[in-house]
């Protein structure tokens, strides 16, 4: 039974499920619309908390902390994908859980997400599940080769995943992979990643983002850029997608389709996310509204607000030792820095993220500048 009835006004505290930089800049744009956030997390000093009036340092399945988070607070969310179902289920008895953990099941396990875009008529690359070497040669021979192994769950930013070239012997890669169950897919040639962030909210009204082209290194998002270089056609075809997909799942909150588009133009769903996505950064700087208050206001029950850019924008993850850069950074005044006071800078480690701005700017502020 949900306790508290919608909206959740401006002065009630939100429960937000995992401590990192989402739940942070989340906490961020929830305090600047009078709400107080509680965070439940794992970690001690984690990026969320620093900024949130509460935390719980507990683990996500230990019921005694979730019963007492749930009587602390009016209605939950996550930032984090692992959380395990069960858990959520129980803070649901209490409070409204947004969105709810019957997306985040789907979206957790890549065989359920996959089939799920597939029956809802939307295309991914050829794929298959695999739960033994006996299956992932017959799959490998379906869907040819380069492909990917990837574990159904549990892999993010590549990692639990293989790749399967030409001479590689299957034996040694499903020992490598190491998980009960996995999925083969095939290696698509993209010309561009797109991603696409929809906010959604609890009346069914929807805003989404225009899409962001995306570039990966080691399959890990390095850098996100809009406009996308593409056909507007497709930038429509793109958000339809992702809007099919949140009107489908009948998402709360937001869900980011992550999207390759091959040479001959077709757009293949590669993952989801219920959450706010590194992806959309860059609206922080560059919208009317970011993705993360999108995400408080439907999450809490408000209307949403526009997503209209005022100008172009690049957004640059800081990965690791390339923290240090935040001097050099803050030199340009058209970069606008965010770190998440994250202490070890350990390699590949997201420390903070930078857009940078492209404004058209106009004669009187060009002549300011020049005073
Ligand atoms: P994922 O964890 O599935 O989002 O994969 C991370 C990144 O690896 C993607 O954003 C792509 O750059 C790359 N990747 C994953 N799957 C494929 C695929 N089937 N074909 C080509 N590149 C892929």
């Amino acid at each position: 039974m949900e306790k508290a009835a919608f909206p959740v006004p401006p002065g009630g505290i939100i429960g937000i499920f995992g401590g990192g930089q989402l739940g942070r800049m989340a906490a961020m744009a929830a305090a600047r619309l009078g709400y107080r956030c509680h965070i439940f997390t794992p970690d001690t000093d984690s990026p969320a908390a620093q900024v949130a009036m509460t935390t719980t340092v507990a683990s996500y399945d230990d019921i005694d902390a979730l019963r007492a988070f749930s009587a602390k607070v009016d209605v939950a969310t996550f930032e984090f994908e692992n959380i395990p179902i069960e858990s959520l289920r129980v803070v649901a008895e209490q409070i409204p859980v947004r969105p709810s953990w019957k997306i985040l099941k789907v979206a957790q396990d890549r065989v359920r997400e996959k089939t799920f875009f597939n029956t809802i008529g939307l295309r991914t690359a050829p794929w298959r599940r695999v739960v033994d070497q006996e299956t992932l040669a017959q799959a490998v021979a379906e869907v040819g080769r380069p492909a990917i192994l990837k574990t159904a769950r549990f892999g993010y930013d590549g990692k639990g995943q293989i790749r399967i070239d030409a001479s590689t012997p299957l034996e040694d890669v499903w020992h490598r992979i190491n998980t009960e169950v996995g999925v083969v897919e095939a290696v698509v040639d993209f010309t561009r990643e797109l991603s696409v962030i929809v906010a959604r909210g609890v009346d069914g009204a929807w805003a989404a983002f225009e899409p962001a082209e995306n570039r990966h290194k080691n399959s890990v998002l390095q850098m996100s850029q809009v406009p996308a270089r593409i056909h507007s056609r497709m930038a429509v075809s793109a958000v339809e997608a992702g809007r099919h997909a949140a009107e489908v799942l009948d998402v709360v909150g937001i869900l980011a389709v992550e999207i390759f588009v091959t040479r001959e133009g077709q757009l293949l769903m590669n993952e989801m996310a219920p959450r706010p996505h590194n992806s959309g950064h860059w609206t922080l700087d560059a919208c009317v509204t970011d993705q993360f208050e999108q995400f408080i206001r439907a999450v809490c029950g408000l209307p949403l607000g526009s997503p209209a850019r005022y100008c172009d924008a690049e957004m640059l993850n800081l990965l690791g030792e390339e923290v240090v850069r935040w001097r050099d950074i803050l030199k340009n005044p058209f970069a606008r820095l965010h770190l998440y006071g994250k202490d070890d800078a350990r390699p590949g480690r997201k420390m903070g993220h930078v857009t940078h701005l492209k404004p058209r700017t106009g004669k009187l502020s060009r002549d300011i500048e020049q005073c």
